[in-house]
């Protein structure tokens, strides 16, 4: 919750747990989203998956909103806030698995 936290790309094995945990993942307009609270610096952020990488990630028949389910998902902190002058974002990132967007 605070922007004294700054911008660092780092993975980190928790963050990406906390994520698969906390996160919602739901199709959304035009693709899927996920949104939850950043665990490194607490910024709500929200992120849409586009199409193209999802089709791309697996072999899909349906179209949205239909669930999907994808393996392996990288996901990074895009919150929004400036973390550092010319970056938003605190630079968290991991690969997310087994993730159902329904
Ligand atoms: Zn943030
Ligand atoms: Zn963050």
């Amino acid at each position: 919750m605070d922007r004294a936290i700054s911008y660092k790309v780092e993975t980190m094995r928790e963050w990406g747990e906390t994520i698969a945990k906390t996160f919602r993942y739901a199709p959304g307009e035009g693709g899927w989203t996920y949104f939850g609270a950043c665990p490194r610096c607490g910024h709500e952020t929200t992120t849409s998956v586009r199409r193209g990488f999802i089709q791309k990630a697996i072999t899909l028949k349906k179209e949205p909103p239909e669930p999907v389910f994808l393996e392996e998902l990288p996901v990074e902190c895009s919150c929004g806030q400036q973390h550092a002058p010319d970056k938003t974002g605190c630079g968290a990132y991991a690969v997310v698995y087994n993730v159902a967007f329904e």
